[in-house]
């Protein structure tokens, strides 16, 4: 009840208001997950997932326990209800703890998690059209997203956990695993500083391991401080590198319950819910490599649901 949780998009502000009266933090971290996992409007995450190259939903979800540094994750498993709790129950193993593809989905279904087929008319609607409207001279690429759903919470003892769930991205290799249930890349705990997740091009946030990066930060730094540095220098850096640098932004919380977040766009929206404050749901923006953080104005926030009611939110 009194736990702060921070969450990527303003998708996650449902989860957020109920999350807020559960007590365990992880039970509050996952809850907001799988309150996105399981809504098909959401299309970037579970249920009316993103779909790849074939059609098929495939999902990648991570949970990270800051006190014992438990990790556990699944990537590209379809037919998985809520890949969030498969996650978390693997975090608890000694061993095994990241499986993927059908081992994920054996697992799941012996475990009992519920099984469910995660294609939705609407996004497979979406996957046909985009296919058919693709000129012959053109290849299929994977489109440069940024939707998951990433939730840190610190409990008010400054336990801090993690938990990330997404369909990757639209039109991507069958197979294809992003930053998302990678250790360190997707999201990163540990209570002794505190978390950090990250949303975007999963192949360009693997390159600089940048959930790891912000919480090794947070040992000096604030984590508006940390998130503002990792992605600016990364972005940076993989510009002069090689040119180019997709979508990238980060959430993190230390373990005394402050916040952070940064980008590397126009707009980036998050919610945070602390004790005795209403949720809230905020931007961040990046111009001219400045990063700017706000509360969501009244215009915004109607903005949004109109955009989510014509099947184009977040
Ligand atoms: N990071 C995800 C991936 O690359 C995509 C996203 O955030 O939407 O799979």
């Amino acid at each position: 009840m009194h736990n702060t949780l921070i969450a990527t998009w303003r998708m996650a502000q449902d989860g957020i208001i109920k999350a807020m009266d559960i007590d365990s933090l992880e039970d509050a971290v996952t809850h907001v997950v799988i309150n996105v996992e399981d809504n098909p409007l959401f299309h970037s995450v579970g249920y009316g997932g993103l779909p790849n190259s074939k059609g098929e939903v495939e999902l990648d979800a991570a949970f990270m326990d800051g006190d014992t540094l438990n990790y556990g994750a699944v990537a590209a498993v379809q037919h998985i209800k809520n890949p969030i709790l498969v996650a978390k129950t693997l975090s608890r193993y000694q061993r095994n703890n990241v499986l993927t593809g059908h081992g994920a989905f054996e697992f799941a279904v012996q475990n009992g998690f519920e099984a469910r087929d995660n294609r939705y008319p609407l996004s497979q609607l979406k996957w046909r059209n985009t296919l058919q409207d693709l000129p012959a001279s053109e290849q299929l690429e994977a489109y440069d997203g940024h939707d998951t759903v990433c939730v840190l919470g610190c409990s008010p003892a400054g336990k801090v956990c993690a938990g990330v769930s997404t369909s990757g991205l639209f039109l991507k290799n069958s197979g294809r695993i992003g930053d998302s249930p990678v250790i360190g890349s997707g999201c990163f705990a540990d209570s002794a500083i505190g978390a950090a997740a990250a949303t975007g091009v999963g192949e360009d946030i693997m390159k600089g391991c940048l959930s790891w990066e912000a919480v090794r930060l947070m040992q000096e730094y604030s984590p508006q401080y940390a998130c503002e540095k990792v992605v600016a220098e990364h972005t940076a850096k993989l510009m002069s590198r090689k040119g180019e640098c997709g979508s990238i932004s980060l959430i993190a919380i230390n373990n005394k319950g402050e916040w952070g977040a940064a980008t590397n766009k126009e707009e980036f929206s998050f919610v945070i819910g602390q004790p005795w404050k209403p949720v809230q749901v905020w931007l961040a923006h990046c111009r001219n490599n400045t990063v700017s953080v706000e509360l969501a104005s009244e215009e915004w926030l109607s903005n949004y649901l109109l955009r989510l009611n014509q099947g184009s939110g977040n």
